[in-house]
């Protein structure tokens, strides 16, 4: 499917300025029709810095052309800049190199992914120099600069020819280096009134329930909060009237809480039930997953009255804990029967 042109109508920023953490809601112009839960999908452009430091290790000088199976034929600055990965590295080209060319010296496929965790097409070329030595050669090997997803933080009935993300800056120090992510830098770099190229993606799996009348409970951390935001405003504009249950986890009250006002309005007004989980605040590191436990009686009482349970944000550390945490209030067949009525559902990442 085709991608559009969308105008950057707003960046704000969500964490304080003195916080490690960027976190932006960005407001963009979109015409495309969307639902509560679906994502937007971003087509990133390379960091110019990246590609520029690319170019030098391999000796060139980006006017040199290279084709590319879906561009044709394009200077090899273009084709770095927005055709190909390399702010990640792929583990299938890594092998690739390794058959092909005999650079590498990973015995399986996992020491290869392991060696790609975090690293840039930059660390590869300063790690294995005979990998330089292909210069042009390599850019045969490169995958295509895939798309980035993001859950949409708005509801189109609320904010009608507008679709707005949360989205974490990813740029972080390995071997000394800044390692500025693809889309984030873009998304954090373009001025309000250019464009960036994008497209709604739907996600099928993580839909609020039909009927208003129905509870729903949210747990997310982080950017993890981004689709409940368009939850609540749909649900707010439908006059949905089921109990709205939210528990958000971040670092620091003072310095990250998202949306702080947002939430904080909804609360007032008696449209939110909100649970906060400021893991750095305090001595002991509290999570969602603990305020879950906490309120294990409404868990259980929202999951009699029919609740739907959704989760959002870290696949790694925050979705097995706070499943963990449901099952330990709900117990194994009430979490099975969640699963069966679809009324446990995940966007996680
Ligand atoms: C279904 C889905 C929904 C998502 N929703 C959101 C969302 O709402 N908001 C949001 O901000 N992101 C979201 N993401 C993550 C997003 O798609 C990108 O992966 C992320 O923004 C990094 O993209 P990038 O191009 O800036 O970094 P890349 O260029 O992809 O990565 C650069 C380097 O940073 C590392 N890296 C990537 N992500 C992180 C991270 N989070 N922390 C530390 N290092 C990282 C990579 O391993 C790589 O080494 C979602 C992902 C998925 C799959």
């Amino acid at each position: 499917m085709s991608l559009h042109a969308l105008k950057i109508l707003e960046r704000r920023r969500e964490t304080a300025p003195e916080s490690d953490k960027a976190v932006f809601c960005l407001r963009l112009a979109c015409t495309e029709p969307y639902e509560p839960g679906d994502w937007l999908m971003v087509q990133p452009v390379n960091p110019q810095r990246t590609v520029g430091d690319v170019l030098e290790a391999l000796g060139l000088t980006g006017a040199e052309r290279v084709t590319l199976r879906r561009h044709g034929e394009v200077p090899v600055f273009e084709a770095l800049r927005e055709h190909l990965e390399i702010t990640q590295l792929d583990p299938a080209m890594l092998n690739r190199l390794q058959r092909k060319e005999g650079i590498g010296d990973w015995p399986d496929r996992q020491a290869m992914v392991d060696y790609a965790w975090h690293r840039d097409l930059l660390d590869f070329l300063c790690d294995y120099p005979d990998a330089r030595a292909l210069s042009l050669k390599l850019i045969d090997y490169l995958s295509p600069l895939a798309p980035r997803y993001y859950s949409i933080a708005s509801a189109c009935c609320a904010h009608p020819g507008e679709v707005h993300i949360l989205f974490k800056h990813v740029v972080h120090m390995v071997c000394g280096r800044e390692h500025p992510g693809a889309a984030t830098t873009l998304l954090r770099e373009s001025p309000v009134g250019s464009f960036v190229q994008g497209r709604i993606q739907a996600n099928k799996g993580f839909k609020l329930p039909q009927q208003g009348e129905v509870p729903i409970v949210m747990i997310g951390a982080g950017v993890g909060l981004a689709p409940f935001i368009g939850f609540m405003q749909a649900r707010l504009r439908e006059g949905a009237v089921g109990e709205n249950w939210l528990f958000f986890g971040e670092t620091h009250e003072k310095s990250t809480f998202l949306c702080r006002e947002q939430l904080t309005g909804w609360v007032a007004q008696g449209a939110l039930q909100l649970a906060t989980a400021f893991s750095r605040d305090q001595a002991e590191k509290i999570y969602v997953q603990h305020r879950v436990l906490e309120h294990a009686d409404d868990v259980r009482r929202l999951f009699a009255e029919g609740a739907y349970f959704y989760l959002c944000g870290d696949k790694r550390g925050m979705a097995p804990a706070v499943l963990d945490a449901l099952t330990q209030c709900l117990g194994e067949d009430k979490m099975a029967q969640l699963k069966a009525e679809n009324r446990l559902q995940t966007d996680i990442y």
